[in-house]
This record gives C-alpha cells, structure tokens and sequence, in this order.
C-alpha cells in the first residue's frame, strides 16, 4: 500500500511525497541504449553486430562487455566457454541454444527485445544444428560498408551471414569474407577493432567502387536474395512452426509433382529421400535447401513455412536505399 507524507510549499499549497519504501524505480541497466540499426528492413541489423556496436558505444571490448556486464554470475559456465564462444560467435545470429542463450542475457541486460536479429523465430523448422544457415566467417559488401560508414556507423546486416546469400542485395557485388590488403578472414565479432576494419592490419573494408569481376549478377543469386529478403522482413513479425511448414511441403509435392515425393527430389535437385525425411521427422532441412527449392520453384519462403505456396515476391526492388543502410529502429520492450 502507498503511503504519502504531506509537506506545504511556499504558497502554503499541500503536496505530498510517496515515502521511500513505497517507491519502485523502474529497472535499471548498466548500459546505454543503442537502437538496432536497419529494423524493419532487408538489412535488419545482426545480434553479433549488435553486440560490437554495443560495445564500442561503452568503449570496451566484446570479451570485457560479456564477461564483466551481460554474462551473470549464476552463468558462469559460458564465461569457462570462452575458447568455443570466441570462434562459434557466428552460431550466436542463428537458431541455435547459444543464440537463445545470447538473446536473452541482452535482453535482461539492455531491458529491451531483440526480435529479427538472429534465427531463432525459424528454430522449429530447421533445429538447433545450424548446419546450412550462416558463413562462418562476417561477409560484407564493400561499397555498403563505404556508405554507411560515410553516413553513420557501420553495422552488419543478418541476411549478409545468410551462407544461402553470396551478393549484397543493393549493388549485386560479391560479399567478401577476407581482407582485401592481408588476405585474413574476417572474423564473426572483432573484439578490438571497429566494424568495418580488419580486425588484423587495421585496413579500411569500404570501397567506393569494385571491378567489374566483382559482380556477382547471376540469375540464381537474385532469386536467392529476393527469397532470403522477404525472410528476414518476416523474422521480426512472426515465428514459423513445423507443422505449418510440414503442411506447406506437402501442398508444394502435390502441385509441383502430383504428390510423388520422389520426383520432387529430382526437380528439386535433391538427393533421393531428402524431403522424404524432412515430412518423416527424421531431419530439420537445412536453411540453405528450403532456398533453393524456393527458388527452383519460385515460390515465398515465407509462405511455404506458413504452409501455403505462392509466388515468390520480389521485395528488393521496392526498397530505397537509404531505407535500408540508414533506418534506425526503437528499442522494442
Ligand atoms: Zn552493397
Ligand atoms: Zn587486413
């Protein structure tokens, strides 16, 4: 129960004040809040970029913002995880158990949701496993990086670690996964170094402008990244359930090969019994087959998962730029 204690002002007006104990505060965070970066669009800010950006926004490095700030003590079985953690960072942007781990210790540290940074909404349909759903290493466009590093800071969008997605969806270039000046990798989270920068020699990434041999412009390629696109837009509003997604292949065998699950496979390009044993329950397709039997068919990804098939819809022509390298989201609570 609330108890006040009445106090006069100057004009001898009572007002009151609730007592101490009476008080709650609203919770409390250690860090400031960063808004995610490209939400609600096709560059949907990953969680690892997230993190980074976090981090540098406290002047610390990502080892010393998780082990001394998000990690909490009763966890400190992730702390002794280190050596692992350090090179499966990537698995953080998935639908795996560190990704759920990671979601909700930022969750309660940063008091805010971080919903379509990872690809957790589709954990029901593809497992934990991760096998076929993200590069292992950050891959990034150039000439994106270059503008965004012009108009604001740096970040990297969810549908670049696609491994499925092998060109950026604006300028059709070949993502790159090592450093064009000392040829290392790019690794998943650079603990010191910017976004951006190599984490090795300190090169800048951006260019302004590629070789033409850079182009990445294949008709496959599109497709992929029109159905990865409406993906990612989807992941921030909806989770995708199995038996929706079951549902939808069987509806895809029937119109596609009048129900023969066999000569699905051979038009699909699988190998035999694949989906067989996705509709068996034996195995979690991989994110990168559901794409290519999207884009074999040319049908939604989106809508094959809710357990219907339509065409698939070309969401990436319709998108500004500007939209998509400058949005910057609220934090959702
Ligand atoms: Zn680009
Ligand atoms: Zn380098």
């Amino acid at each position: 129960m609330e108890t006040s204690v009445e106090f006069r002002d100057m004009n001898l007006q009572k007002f009151s004040l609730l007592e101490k104990d009476s008080f709650k505060p609203p919770g409390r965070t250690k860090l400031y809040v960063v808004p995610p970066l490209g939400k609600g669009t096709i560059y949907a800010e990953s969680l690892t970029s997230y993190i980074k950006r976090l981090a540098d926004a406290h002047s610390v490095s990502v080892t010393l913002l998780l082990h001394n700030i998000v990690i909490p003590d009763n966890q400190s079985h992730i702390k002794h995880m280190h050596p692992y953690w350090r090179t499966a960072m990537h698995s953080v942007n998935g639908s795996s158990s560190m990704a759920e781990q990671f979601v909700s210790m930022f969750e309660v540290e940063i008091l805010s949701k971080l919903v379509g940074m990872t690809l957790l909404p589709l954990e029901d349909i593809v497992g934990r496993s991760g096998r076929g759903t993200l590069h292992k290493n950050m891959n990034i466009c150039p000439l994106c990086i270059n503008q965004m590093a012009q108009h604001r800071s740096v970040f990297i969008p969810l549908i670049w670690w696609l491994e499925a997605v092998s060109c950026c969806p604006i300028h059709k270039t070949k993502l790159i996964d090592t450093c064009p000046a000392c040829s290392a990798k790019l690794t998943a989270v650079p603990n010191y170094t910017p976004l951006g920068y190599c984490p090795k020699c300190g090169a800048f990434l951006g260019e302004k402008n590629l070789k033409i041999n850079n182009y990445e412009k294949t008709a496959q390629q599109e497709e992929i990244v029109q159905v990865a696109s409406e993906l990612i837009l989807y992941l921030e509003r909806r989770t995708f359930f199995r038996n929706l997604f079951l549902k939808g292949v069987k509806h895809a065998v029937d119109k596609f090969s009048r129900g023969n699950i066999a000569d699905f496979e051979e038009a699909s390009g699988f190998p035999k019994t694949r989906v067989k044993q996705w509709l068996s329950g034996k195995n979690h397709p991989r994110l990168d087959d559901l794409i290519k039997l999207c884009v074999c068919h040319h049908i939604s990804l989106v809508a094959l998962c809710s357990g219907i098939i339509t065409n698939m819809e070309n969401v990436v022509v319709h998108t500004n730029i500007q939209d998509l390298l400058f949005a910057e989201g609220a934090c959702d609570r």
